[in-house]
C-alpha cells in the first residue's frame, strides 16, 4: 500500500482515473483498472482498507457464504459453505490490496469533486488530483440515520445507532428497545436477548427468507436461477428491488426462540416512553437504532443529481462524461452492493472507462439518457 504525501496545492497530481473509496467496490474496480494497465489511485478516507466492515458489530456473521464473497481474481478463504465474520472480511480485503498491489492512498478523504480542464479536480485537505475519469465508490451505507423522535427521549435513556454497537456490553443492563426490522435489527436483538430484556420495533415487515433450503444456501438458488442478476430493467428485478428481505430470521423465531417482544413502528417518544403505531407504549432504559443509513454525495459538485439531490445514472454511468458510481444498492441488480457480485458492475464500468476518449473542453458531447436509475441521497 503506497503512502501518498502532501504536495503543493498549486500543482495537482495527474491520474487517468481516480477511485474514491477503498471498500469492496473501490478494490474491485481497482483490480480491473490494474489489468488495463491504467494510471490510477484509490483514495480512502480511513487509515485501513475495508473501513466500513471494521465499524460493524463484533459478532456479525455474513448472510452470504464464503463461496460467494470473493472479489474478482481472488477466492474468499476458508470453507466455501461457512459464513465468515466481520474480521474475516476486513482481512480478506486488506490481503486483496496486497495481493494485486493496488495503489491505495490511505487517510485520504475527498472533500470535493468538480469539473476542471475537461476532466475532474478531486480535492483533499492537502492536495488535489486531476483525472480524466472518476469512480465514486463511497458505499451504500454512509451516514447513520436516526428518526427525529430520538430527540424527544430523556438524556437518561441510553441511545446508540447500530454503527456504535459492538457487543451486549455496549448496552446497560435492563430493558432495551431495538428499532428496525431489517437484518441488522434482528441479528442484534437476538444477540442481546442472551443478557437483556429485548423489545423489537418493526416499522415495515420484510419478507423472511430461510438461509438454507434443502441443504443449500439461499444464494445458491439466487445464483442458479439467475435472480441475483435480474436488473432493474426487468419486471422481476423491479419487483425484487421494491422488497427488502430478512435472511435467516423471522419474527416468529425471534419471539419464540429468543423471547424478544415485538412491537409495531415506533412513532413517538417522550421522556423514557416510546409509543408505537398501534397506540401501545413502552418505558425503556436503552434504545438501539437499527434504522439504516443515507448516502452522502454532498462533496460532489457536478450536475448529476435531480432537483431532490437524487443521483441520476444508468448502471452507475452518469451524464457527466467520465464520472461513474459503483456499489450503490440496486445500482443494477440485487448483487450490486454485495461482495460476490459487485464485480459485475465493476467490470461494466471498467469497460466504459476503457472505451472513454477525453474530449476538448468546448467540444459538444451528446448526453446519454441516464434517468433510468435514480438513487436517493439525503444531501
Ligand atoms: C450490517 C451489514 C451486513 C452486511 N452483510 C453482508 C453480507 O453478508 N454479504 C454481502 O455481500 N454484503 C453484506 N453487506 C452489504 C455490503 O457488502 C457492505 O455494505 C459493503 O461494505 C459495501 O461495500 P462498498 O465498497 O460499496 O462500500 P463501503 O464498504 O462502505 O466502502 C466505502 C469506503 O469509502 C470510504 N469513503 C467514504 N467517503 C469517502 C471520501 N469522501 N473520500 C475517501 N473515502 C471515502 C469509506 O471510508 C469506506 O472505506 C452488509 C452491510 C451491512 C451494513
Amino acid at each position: 500500500m503506497s503512502a501518498q504525501h502532501p504536495t503543493d496545492r498549486r500543482s495537482p497530481e495527474r491520474r487517468e482515473v481516480v477511485v474514491v473509496g477503498g471498500g469492496q467496490a473501490g478494490l474491485a474496480i481497482g483490480h480491473f483498472l490494474a489489468q488495463q494497465g491504467r494510471d490510477f489511485v484509490i483514495l480512502e478516507a480511513a487509515e485501513e482498507p475495508a473501513a466500513a466492515w471494521r465499524e460493524r458489530w463484533d459478532s456479525l456473521k455474513l448472510f452470504t457464504p464464503a463461496r460467494y464473497n470473493g472479489l474478482p481474481g481472488l477466492a474468499f478463504p476458508g470453507d466455501p459453505d461457512s459464513y465468515p465474520g466481520r474480521d474475516a472480511v476486513a482481512s480478506y480485503l486488506t490481503d486483496y490490496v496486497r495481493h494485486f498491489d493496488l495503489p491505495i492512498a490511505l487517510g485520504s478523504r475527498v472533500r470535493s469533486i468538480r469539473r476542471a480542464n475537461g476532466g475532474y479536480a478531486v480535492a483533499l485537505d492537502d492536495r488535489t488530483y486531476e483525472a480524466d475519469q472518476v469512480v465514486v465508490a463511497t458505499g451504500p451505507f454512509q451516514v447513520p440515520f436516526v428518526p427525529a423522535i430520538a430527540q424527544r427521549l430523556d438524556a437518561k435513556v441510553v441511545q446508540l445507532h447500530s454503527t456504535g454497537y459492538r457487543s451486549p456490553d455496549s448496552i446497560p443492563q435492563g430493558r432495551v428497545l431495538v428499532v428496525g426490522g431489517g437484518n441488522t435489527g434482528f441479528q442484534i436483538a437476538a444477540e442481546l436477548s442472551g443478557s437483556h430484556e429485548v423489545h423489537l420495533s418493526i416499522g415495515s415487515r420484510q419478507t423472511p427468507l430461510p438461509q438454507r433450503i434443502l441443504g443449500r444456501d439461499l444464494f445458491w438458488y439466487l445464483e442458479t436461477t439467475g435472480l441475483i442478476r435480474k436488473s432493474t430493467a426487468s419486471r422481476v428485478g423491479r419487483r425484487l428491488a421494491g422488497r427488502d428481505t430478512l435472511i435467516g430470521s423471522s419474527p416468529r423465531v425471534l419471539r419464540r426462540r429468543h423471547g424478544v417482544q415485538l412491537h409495531k413502528r415506533a412513532v413517538d417518544a417522550a421522556g423514557s416512553t416510546v409509543s408505537f403505531a398501534d397506540g401501545t407504549r413502552l418505558d425503556v432504559g436503552s434504545v438501539l437504532w437499527a434504522t439504516g443509513f443515507r448516502v452522502d454525495h454532498s462533496f460532489i459538485d457536478v450536475p448529476v443529481f435531480d432537483p431532490d439531490r437524487r443521483l441520476e445514472h444508468r448502471r452507475g454511468v452518469t451524464d457527466s462524461p467520465g464520472l461513474y458510481f459503483l456499489g450503490l444498492t440496486w445500482q443494477h441488480t440485487r448483487g450490486s452492493a454485495l461482495l460476490g457480485w459487485v464485480k459485475d458492475d465493476a467490470e461494466f464500468i471498467a469497460q466504459r472507462i476503457d472505451a472513454f476518449r477525453p474530449i476538448a473542453q468546448d467540444e459538444p458531447r451528446a448526453p446519454e439518457h441516464v434517468q433510468a436509475n435514480i438513487t436517493g441521497s439525503t444531501t
